[in-house]
């Protein structure tokens, strides 16, 4: 399955790729946008890169990996584009986000395979 990107931003090297800067929400809800950053930094760890990207609002050096999850891919520092900057994310992603996060709080999970595992304590 091919994960879908978000949070990559347009550079010299890819100018079709979106700006952040029109994207900056002052109105964003505080607690979704805390969830949404928290969300992006639990994200599984995948590509490391040797060079750090930097921050294309305030220049910080930000996030050298991608993170992902079984749909989504985005650059580790995406997260501070959220938190800092309340950069707003597509309203899809958002409510993705939401998705999986009201899931485990319901804590709606499957223990049929573990429970039919041969551990016999
Ligand atoms: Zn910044």
């Amino acid at each position: 399955m091919t994960l879908r990107a978000l949070g990559f931003w347009r550079s010299e090297r890819a100018p079709e790729l979106p700006d952040p800067v029109p994207l900056v929400d002052d109105e964003w809800d505080e607690e979704e946008r805390w969830l949404v950053a928290m969300y992006l930094d639990q994200g599984q760890l995948g590509r490391e890169f040797m060079g750090f990207s930097r921050c294309r609002i305030c220049h910080c050096v930000n996030g050298n990996a991608e993170r992902m999850d079984d749909e989504f891919l985005w650059p580790s520092g995406l997260s501070h584009y959220v938190s800092d900057h309340s950069v707003k994310l597509p309203a899809e992603f958002i409510s993705h986000v939401l998705h999986r996060l009201d899931a485990m709080e319901e804590g709606d999970f499957d223990f049929t395979w573990w429970k039919e595992q041969a551990y016999q304590a």
